[in-house]
């Protein structure tokens, strides 16, 4: 689905992605961990073109996004991303947060969003927030809806930015609980998280970033069993 080759981003003359080699294949779950810095959010980033790679390609669909003549749109549109600080328009209610975007580009009528929204709203189990506003949910209702706008989308992938680092400790189960749900529906996921229990129960591979490089990756049994990587292991001791 995915197929990065020897991505590489620089901000200035800060090399930040230093050839990064990767596929990605349908339904797989892919974890990313690492130390702050390691340039784990900028990948996720060039993968949507939220940054514009300096080297390298990245053929999504069977198409190179990374040349210039790309659709930028469609290409995002098929690509559902959650962030870490939810991201929800603070003056629309939770269903129009939810129906915008598919609305605004003319993918759906305002009615059918309205229904899928609804639909949404109920398999993120929060059916009766839909004329609610984002201040008036706790942070975990929030990043829920977040998932909702992004799956209102029919996205091929999930992206996930560290989607549970701002909540209160008592509300990074439910996101993570819809998460795994959604894994167990089938999609495609990549998740830079530091929960090291998801990446262990959902992840079909882990990989571990730093400096830039993709520094070693497996099944997450062997990946948390027996890493090879020194930085790996020093990171795990810290971790878990
Ligand atoms: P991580 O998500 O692993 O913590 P990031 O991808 O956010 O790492 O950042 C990797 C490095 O790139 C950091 O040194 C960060 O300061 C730098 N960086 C990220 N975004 C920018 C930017 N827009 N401009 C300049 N430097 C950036
Ligand atoms: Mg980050």
């Amino acid at each position: 689905m995915i197929s990065v080759n020897n991505l590489e981003k620089s901000f200035g003359d800060h090399k930040v992605l230093d050839g990064i080699t990767e596929n990605i294949e349908k339904g797989e779950k892919v974890v990313i961990i690492g130390p702050s810095g390691s340039g784990k959010s900028t990948f996720l980033r060039c993968l949507n073109l939220l940054e514009q790679p300096t080297g390298g390609s990245i053929i999504f669909e069977g198409t190179d996004i990374t040349d210039s003549k790309a659709d930028i749109d469609s290409l995002r549109r098929k690509m559902g991303m959650v962030f870490q600080q939810f991201n929800l328009f603070p003056h629309l209610t939770v269903k129009e947060n939810i129906k915008l975007a598919p609305v605004k580009l003319k993918l759906m009528s305002k009615e059918e969003a309205d229904k899928k929204a609804l639909e949404l709203l109920k398999r993120v189990g929060l059916p009766d927030k839909a004329d609610a506003y984002p201040k008036q949910l706790s942070g975990g209702q929030q990043q829920r809806i977040a998932i909702a706008r992004a799956l209102a989308m029919n996205p091929d992938v999930m992206l996930f930015d560290e989607p549970t680092s701002a909540l209160d400790p008592e509300m990074v189960g439910e996101v993570l609980q819809l998460m795994k749900e959604l894994a167990e529906d089938g999609m495609t996921m990549v998740v830079v998280t530091h929960e090291m229990g998801f990446a262990r129960e959902v992840a079909t591979r882990v990989l571990f970033m730093d400096g830039g490089i993709i520094a070693e990756q497996n099944n997450p049994e062997e990946f948390f069993e027996h890493p090879k990587n020194l930085r790996l292991q020093e990171f795990l001791s810290q971790v878990l």
